[in-house]
């Protein structure tokens, strides 16, 4: 049952954000006319909400020329598609987009709980092109962004691979970045949290009564991070993990887990991991083990929406895990699809924190650069999409079950979502579709090289 209520936001006439980067200086209105269709918040009953943004990826370069090879420099001298003020599916994102983003996500629900942001702010262009200063100012220029717009909402975010230089090279003890996203986060994290997050990128914090928020540096067990090789527990990581899901345990906390890089393999590449093996399986063995504490995980990174479900030992679903959609539409010259800009918010059951529901919203890139007007809309609710009653794990895996059978059109309708509405006559067959339904049952090297459709 769903009931709405109507709730009017007003604002000052103007809000000037300024932001200077790769030297470039300017600034940026935001928008705030009086807004046609007044803001609508649709609500599920007795429940909590939060927002869940990713991948933001700011181009800072991107502009409109003539030129199509000089529109971003993340096209990395391939010609954009169709450049539109809104941004292009070979470039990170424009300024625009990203406010655009969070113009929206205010205008909608101004009082969500809490935001939580997993990572990856800086662009995807060549090492040379970047530096420890650019990242740390395209993460302070973001970090300033969600305050402006959400002054009293609590935020937690998650260090991505890219969010440091080089890319993928996130150390394992402090250093120039991790010191300043701890002094860029500072109000939004307690003592406790700064204190870790400034020594290897990770933190846990109580966010409600009963319930933690753990923060993990997933991108120390990516597989191009050459920093970690051979270590089997870079920076503490694990041991302090088990400690504080322990600790959970003993105070009668749920934790949500929140990461950058996912667990599990990747629904797009047959039997590979996006961590190395090893880290997987230490990771999937430590939530097994404390499956009655840990509520939800929440991962960003793939750009592509995607569900898992972590099995016990004696195949019973345990724990709800999700993959959101990037707000970059970004993807390489030489891949053949892109996502529309995606964000999503997530219900919850304010008494065990249990998840309810994901209102998936997303922009129709090439719609919105035509109309020059940055539209955002809802795609799917997964409850009524997928005819599931809630997203606890028990129904979550119940849908990827159902995902195996031959022309399963639940099955095609998630692929549709995967990228975002970006283009729904590819159907997923074959090994395609053995890579998508093998992730989202199976999380471990045994049961999921063990799958098979
Ligand atoms: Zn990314
Ligand atoms: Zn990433």
């Amino acid at each position: 049952m769903l009931k709405s209520n109507l709730l009017v936001v007003t604002m000052g006439p103007e809000l000037v954000l300024y932001f200077c980067l790769f030297g470039l200086r300017g600034h940026l209105l935001v928008s705030t006319a009086p807004i046609e269709n007044r803001p609508q918040i649709i609500q599920v009953p007795n429940s909590g909400r939060f927002w869940h943004i990713s991948d933001l990826h700011l181009d800072p370069t991107y502009h409109i020329t003539d030129d199509r090879t000089k529109v971003c420099f993340s096209s990395q001298g391939y010609p954009a598609l169709n450049p539109g003020v809104f941004g292009d599916f070979l470039c990170d994102s424009p300024y625009e987009l990203i406010q655009s983003a969070f113009q929206f996500m205010k205008e909608k629900d101004p009082v969500a709980d809490f935001i939580i942001w997993t990572g990856d702010s800086p662009p995807h262009v060549p090492e040379e092109e970047l530096s420890t200063d650019m990242v740390v100012r395209i993460i302070s220029n973001m970090t300033h962004t969600i305050r402006e717009f959400f002054p009293e909402t609590p935020v937690y975010p998650a260090l991505g691979n890219h969010d440091y230089w080089p890319q993928d090279q996130l150390p394992i003890a402090t250093n120039d970045i991790y010191q300043a996203v701890t002094k860029l986060w500072e109000p939004w994290l307690q003592p406790e949290a700064l204190t870790t997050l400034r020594k290897g990128g990770f933190y846990s914090q109580v966010m409600r009564p009963n319930l933690r928020l753990v923060s993990l540096n997933t991108n120390l067990y990516y597989s191009p991070n050459k920093v970690t090789v051979n270590m089997t527990d870079p920076a503490g990581q694990f041991e302090w993990l088990e400690d504080t899901l322990k600790t959970c345990r003993q105070s009668d906390e749920k934790a949500y887990i929140i990461a950058h890089v996912p667990i599990g393999y990747l629904p797009y590449a047959l039997g590979t991991t996006a961590m190395r093996e090893a880290y997987n399986e230490r990771l999937v063995e430590i939530f097994r083990k404390y499956s009655d504490v840990v509520a939800g995980h929440f991962y960003g990174h793939t750009h592509r929406d995607s569900i898992m479900t972590l099995l016990d030992h004696q195949g019973q679903p345990v724990t709800s895990l999700f993959v959101t959609p990037a707000v970059t539409p970004f993807r390489h010259a030489n891949e053949h699809y892109s996502n529309n800009p995606g964000l999503r918010m997530y219900y919850y059951n304010p008494q065990d924190y249990s998840l309810l529901d994901i209102w998936q919203y997303y922009m129709n890139l090439t719609e919105a650069n035509l109309e020059k007007k940055p539209t955002w809309k809802l795609e799917y609710i997964m409850t009524k999409d997928f005819n599931i009653e809630d997203l606890q794990p028990k129904s979550l895996y119940g849908l990827a079950q159902s995902f195996k059978t031959p022309q399963s059109e639940t099955f095609q309708k998630y692929f549709n979502h995967f990228m975002v509405s970006y283009n729904n006559s590819v159907v997923c067959r074959g090994l395609c579709k053995l890579a998508q339904v093998c992730s989202a049952l199976f999380l471990d090297h045994k049961s999921y090289f063990n799958c098979t459709l």
